[in-house]
């Protein structure tokens, strides 16, 4: 589902990666960890179209990230093409960015009325049906002032979920919660993977990493330092940069 081959990315003179090579497949749970500053959320964002590579391919769904390819010859997507690409992708962040103005049902309806043109009952129907699979079903008129962060956040997941993407990518998405409220948010994404949903997770969770994850990669410095199956980078790693990190974290 991703796929990256020797992906660079610099902002000016800083290299951020160095030199990514991952592969996602359809369904999976691919967990992403590494300390702060290592390039994970970058790399989210290649993914997500909001920041273009240096050097390397990155491929989503089979297609090449930023460009169309027709026969030998790549051509730069124009924005509108970008735009159809985001919409498959699904992304939640550290801090919520709810509407404020709106309330979460009216949160979860603004993509896929606005974008998609799906027609405002449809969408009300969808979103209510997404709002009670996020446990949060008598919140449908709350405005995300009234919500704890832990569901606002899932209004969130909600929301991104309402454009039915074939990918979703978290960014922490749990970091910005009090400790009781981080179990809700990932029981949901928890159900969501059972769901069959191809996700990308950065997280400090290893506890969720470790029952939940498919795979987890350890970055450092803007390279893929260890990678396998969770339980055994968080139980017997094999580098001793990942054996500090862990020791830090765990
Ligand atoms: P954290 O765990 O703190 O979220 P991270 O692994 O997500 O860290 P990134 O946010 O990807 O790290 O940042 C990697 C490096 O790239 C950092 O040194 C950061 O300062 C730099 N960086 C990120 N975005 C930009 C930008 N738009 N312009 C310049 N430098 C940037
Ligand atoms: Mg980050």
């Amino acid at each position: 589902m991703v796929r990256a081959e020797a992906v660079h990315k610099s902002f000016g003179p800083v290299e951020v990666l160095k030199g990514i090579d991952l592969d996602v497949r359809q369904g999976e749970v691919f967990c992403l960890i590494g300390p702060s500053g290592s390039g994970k959320s970058t790399f989210l964002r290649c993914i997500n179209h909001l920041e273009k590579i240096n050097a390397g391919r990155l491929y989503v769904d089979g297609e090449l990230v930023g460009y169309r390819q027709r026969g030998e010859k790549l051509h730069e997507l124009k924005d509108s093409e970008v735009a159809l690409r985001r919409r498959d992708i699904g992304m939640v962040f550290q801090r919520f960015n709810l509407f404020p103005h709106k309330t979460a049902l009216e949160n979860i309806i603004e993509a896929p009325t606005q974008v998609k043109g799906v027609p405002k009952a449809a969408a009300r129907e969808q979103a209510r049906a997404l709002l009670e699979r996020v446990g949060l079903a008598d919140k449908a008129d709350s405005y995300p002032a009234q919500l704890s962060g832990g569901q606002q956040q899932r209004v969130a997941i909600a929301r991104a979920l309402a454009m039915e993407p074939k990918l979703m990518l978290f960014d922490e998405p749990t970091s910005a919660l009090d400790p009781e409220l981080v179990g809700d948010v990932l029981d949901v994404m928890r159900d969501l993977a059972e769901s069959g949903m191809t996700m990308i997770v950065v997280t400090h969770e290893m506890g969720f990493a470790r029952e939940v994850g498919d795979s987890l990669v350890f970055m450092d410095g803007g390279v893929v330092v260890e990678s396998g199956h969770p339980r055994e980078v968080l139980t017997t790693p094999r580098h001793e940069r990942t054996r500090a990190f862990l020791s830090k974290v765990l």
